[in-house]
């Protein structure tokens, strides 16, 4: 094979295993992340009078449900005023500037001029009814409108007994529940470009199509020295191996009862610093591909109990090359949860836990600079944040 096509693969293969890399960052990313407002969630409904009902199953399912307190919808547009630049503009959106810049297609940032009207990521192609008609009497997002990372809750009712499916940015999932009414779990994957992503719809031989605006999420950026990340991603067989163990657990979707009348609890019962949280991008040594954190990096001292933050079975539990003394929990339904680089693990494979239970310690082990929990979660085979499926992230 020719030299670009092996750069090519090397980066490919770089993107798919590093990404679970864990290193304790610099001390300028600690503290705790800015926890979001609540965000909102959208109703659809196919006429004015149409079925109610979902809001009270949502309450019973993770992650977080729409909250009865949801604020207003963001802006949709911005006028530019004399003096504004993109930044400052992106700035008190809260949004990064290329984000702004992608989504009004300007190339160069100095062109904003006053008088200019520039589009915010709320205002993307924002469904407002089903068809009359359709197969679909409602659907129910949340959050609304979902961010890169995020796992987006779709809640289903059919017209009839019809068992609807469901594709989402080109990937079909599973839809839970019965003939008439069910919901799915859709990742947003941290690297999906924003903008807006087709949602499928099939159900009685008719689909519905709707568009979901896809909002960047705000991620810190970071370059791990090469001295650091070589001795272990330059053995690129032993890494591979490692990925495509954890890929092929990933891939599953078991039926265990998994816990939709329960939000996740903390893997920790401590305070920690998030040294690396859920998304941030980074570059390994001298190779310019960026690579997104997959998991939320929670720094504590060794020894601290890691602990189940809801019930499943233990699916894996080794010594791996990369990620060190690692667990993972299938929580059913392609509900994975995972807990890297710790001293000690307490749970075998085939072990069912419950909330709460000690899975093992934390610890250093694997591509690791420090004592640190990265706790990764993975829904139908996407690394999504998981601090979106606690109670009050902390
Ligand atoms: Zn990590």
């Amino acid at each position: 094979m020719g030299k670009r096509r092996s750069s090519k693969l090397l980066a490919g293969l770089l993107l798919a295993v590093l990404a679970a890399v864990c290193l304790v960052a610099p001390a300028a990313a600690q503290g705790s992340p800015p926890v979001d407002a609540v965000p909102a969630d959208l109703v659809l409904l196919a006429a004015p009078q149409g079925e109610g009902g979902l809001q009270s199953d949502a309450a019973i399912i993770s992650p977080r449900p729409p909250s009865a307190a949801a604020l207003p919808a963001p802006p949709q547009s911005y006028i530019v005023q004399t003096g504004d630049t993109l930044s400052a503009i992106a700035g008190r959106q809260k949004l990064d500037a290329a984000t702004l810049a992608a989504l009004n297609g300007i190339a160069n940032s100095d062109q904003v001029q006053a008088g200019q009207t520039l589009r915010l990521p709320g205002q993307a192609a924002r469904p407002s009814a089903l068809p009359p008609g359709g197969p679909l009497a409602r659907v129910q997002f949340w959050p609304w409108p979902p961010k890169q990372g995020q796992t987006l809750v779709v809640w289903l009712r059919a017209a009839a007994a019809l068992s609807p499916t469901v594709s989402f940015a080109g990937q079909a999932y599973p839809v839970l529940g019965g003939d008439r009414q069910g919901y799915a779990l859709l990742p947003v994957p941290g690297l999906l470009p924003p903008g807006p992503q087709a949602l499928i719809v099939a159900a009685g031989g008719q689909t519905v199509t709707l568009s979901i605006p896809v909002v960047a999420g705000v991620f810190e950026f970071g370059q791990v020295p090469a001295e650091v990340s070589d001795p272990i991603l330059g053995q690129t067989t032993r890494v591979q191996a490692e990925a495509d163990r954890l890929a092929a657990i990933w891939a599953g979707n078991s039926s265990l009862p998994w816990t939709p009348h329960l939000r996740f609890r903390s893997p920790l019962d401590v305070p920690a610093q998030h040294t690396a949280p859920f998304g941030s991008r980074r570059t390994y040594g001298a190779d310019p591909t960026i690579v997104e954190h997959t998991g939320e990096d929670l720094s504590v001292a060794a020894g601290t109990p890691v602990l189940a933050p809801a019930g499943g079975r233990v699916v894996l539990a080794d010594l791996l090359f990369e990620r060190g003394n690692a667990v993972v929990l299938d929580h059913g339904h392609g509900v994975f949860t995972c807990y890297w680089h710790m001293r000690a693990i307490d749970v075998k494979v085939g072990d069912t836990v419950s909330t709460g239970q000690k899975l093992g310690e934390v610890g250093s082990t694997g591509l690791s600079t420090g004592p640190h929990l990265h706790w990764e979660m993975h829904v139908n085979g996407v690394a999504v944040d998981p601090l979106q499926w606690l109670e009050a992230p902390k």
